[in-house]
């Protein structure tokens, strides 16, 4: 390519309401354009880096054996209701209606769409195992967008789905998927760590996330210094004794026991059996907004009643587990985004929400999680509600705790049963009975993975691309070649020679200062660059720079391809 004919979009300026750097690095490199909150087009730059990372995971994904397919956007909510989603997703889920009056979302995730394939498509166990993947457009109505494509409203996933007879065989797929993340994220040179993950409103089901480590990501993750073991932090706290995790202690005090009351006595209150009231725990936040009031049961809380029980007049809204899910866009059990003072009561695990963050997105982790498969002991202490810290043992007991910051660029999940047996989705087995399969699921942030590797790879200058993701491999930049025959045509033919030798090279053929053309190389993030001038011509020499180094290195041009490779 030739700038004059693929024009590089670069601006000096940071620009203000960029944050991160990568965000502020694809703006300034021209890959990105933001159309609207959460909304980007991808300029002929960026398009080239996202298609870079769709041709390797593609790759590896047929190497597992993986069917490519391609499954429409927009989504009937029959499929959402039949597996009870259309009701649970929330806010996130972006529905609308078409001129019939019919109800459809805009896809956030496949599950539903691709068991429904599944079940029309499968009919014996001989056709099993199967995995499907897609590359395609996701919607989620993120409540607050942000980071450029790191969060957005509309981005891109490859996701995957395998079907199974049994278990044996749905671990095996799901052993070699994570293989297969294992092999994308190294192929794109990302320093990343595989976490045990929770497993959220699913229980039970084994599920690993992918983070590539970076300080600004919205994650935390845990891992031993001396053992395998790593997990994201929610999963390293809900085995902690205390369980309970991420409170900004130093702004809460506990509410002495006045207000505390024995379970008999809100048993007692409440009209329900003690068996569903387990515990109590009340917390307050210093800007004095009620933090939570813990209770167990399969009633509805009367706001009054609650307060009551509180013993402290605050506002108080108490509200359903569908309406709570609603509002916060998660499920019972797992993270919640705040500003609501209610507790999330979920079947063994219960979130605190705080109003003092009041408008924090759900990866502003300002909340307790208690587990009750543990005891808490009550009164619950403030130097209990602490979160997992590094040095703290590690859970297997081998070596202490490292805490690092990451972004979740993949997931991989053990469904078991959960969508094809609410969506009736089986196979004849091998005793000709009918079997509801077994499916597993594996995505990967195709969109944010570009910005997560600027996160992990810049400098001053700008980006600096990993070789497999780079747009070009090679810049070249001939100095001051209007002013020269001898070098316009000595540089025409080393172009020629780098497209005929296969490197991807942007020639910079614009009438510009070496200055202004370096800066834009370094911005955009070349690894490797030419330079050809007049003067090198003399002694048939041309300089090179890796985008990592300081200092400029002279080579014969008859070698410098050679030298390249
Ligand atoms: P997060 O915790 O960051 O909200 P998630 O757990 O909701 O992500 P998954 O449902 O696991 O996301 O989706 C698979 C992958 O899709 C994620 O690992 C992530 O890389 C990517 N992804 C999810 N939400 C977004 C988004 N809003 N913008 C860009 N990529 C996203
Ligand atoms: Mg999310
Ligand atoms: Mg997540
Ligand atoms: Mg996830």
């Amino acid at each position: 390519m030739r700038t004059s004919q693929f024009p590089l979009n670069t601006v000096k300026e940071i620009p203000a309401d960029a944050v991160v750097v990568s965000h502020q690095l694809m703006l300034r490199a021209g890959l990105i354009r933001k159309l609207a909150a959460g909304l980007y087009t991808w300029l002929p730059l960026g398009l080239r880096i996202l298609r870079k990372v769709e041709k390797i995971t593609r790759e590896e994904m047929e190497k597992v054996g993986g069917l490519e397919v391609l499954m429409p956007a927009l989504q009937p909510a029959e499929l959402w209701q039949e597996t009870g989603r259309w009701e649970k997703y929330g806010p996130e889920l972006a529905r609308l209606k078409d001129r019939h009056d019919r109800d459809f979302c805009l896809g956030p995730t496949h599950e539903e769409i691709i068991t429904d394939l599944a079940r029309n498509e499968l009919k014996s166990y001989k056709q099993l195992p199967v995995t499907y993947y897609q590359i395609q457009t996701k919607f989620r109505d993120e409540i607050r967008p942000r980071f450029g494509v790191m969060r957005s409203r509309e981005f891109i996933m490859k996701d995957a789905y395998s079907f199974h007879l049994d278990q044996v065989s749905l671990q095996e797929t799901y052993d070699a998927m994570y293989q297969a993340y294992t092999t994308i994220f190294n192929r794109f040179g990302l320093t990343f760590r595989a976490v045990v993950a929770d497993s959220g409103s699913i229980g039970g089901a084994i599920s690993h996330e992918f983070h590539v480590l970076a300080d600004s990501g919205e994650d935390a993750i845990a891992f031993s210094t001396e053992s395998a073991y790593a997990a994201n932090i929610e999963k390293a706290e809900a085995i902690r004794p205390e369980g309970v995790r991420n409170l900004p202690t130093d702004e809460l005090t506990l509410i002495d026991t006045p207000n505390q009351h024995s379970i008999e006595e809100i048993s007692d209150f409440l009209s329900v059996p003690a068996s569903q009231c387990l515990k109590t725990l009340i917390v307050k936040a210093e800007d004095d907004g009620l933090l939570a009031l813990l209770l167990r049961g399969d009633y509805e809380l009367n706001p009054i009643k609650a307060e009551k029980i509180a013993g402290i007049a605050v506002p108080l809204t108490f509200a359903s587990d569908a309406e709570i899910i609603d509002a916060c866009q998660c499920k019972p059990g797992s993270i919640g985004p705040i500003g609501l003072k209610i507790p999330i009561i979920a079947d063994r695990s219960v979130m605190l929400l705080s109003d003092f963050v009041c408008g924090a997105n759900q990866n502003d982790k300002h909340y307790a999680h208690v587990n009750w498969e543990r005891d808490l002991p009550l009164p619950v202490h403030i130097e209990d509600l602490r979160t997992v810290v590094a040095g703290d043992p590690s859970p297997d007991g081998h070596g202490t705790l490292t805490i690092a910051r990451g972004i979740e660029v993949g997931h991989i999940f053990q469904l078991g049963t959960k969508y094809s047996a609410a969506m009736k989705a089986g196979i004849i087995n091998e005793a000709g009975k009918h079997q509801i399969m077994t499916m597993g699921c594996y995505g990967i942030g195709i969109s944010r993975l570009v910005a997560a590797a600027i996160e992990q790879n810049n400098d001053e200058r700008g980006i600096i691309w990993p070789t497999a993701l780079a747009p070009f491999q090679v810049a070249l930049c001939p100095m001051n070649m209007h002013k020269s025959d001898r070098l316009k045509e000595a540089a025409e033919q080393l172009y020629q020679d780098l497209l005929a030798a296969g490197i991807e090279v942007l020639f910079d053929d614009r009438k510009v200062r070496a200055g202004f053309m370096f800066s834009d190389m370094e911005l955009i993030g070349i690894p490797h660059c030419i330079i050809i001038g007049d003067r090198g011509l003399d002694s048939q020499t041309v300089e090179y720079k890796a985008r990592t180094s300081q200092d400029n290195e002279e080579v014969p041009l008859d070698n410098i391809i050679s030298f390249l490779k």
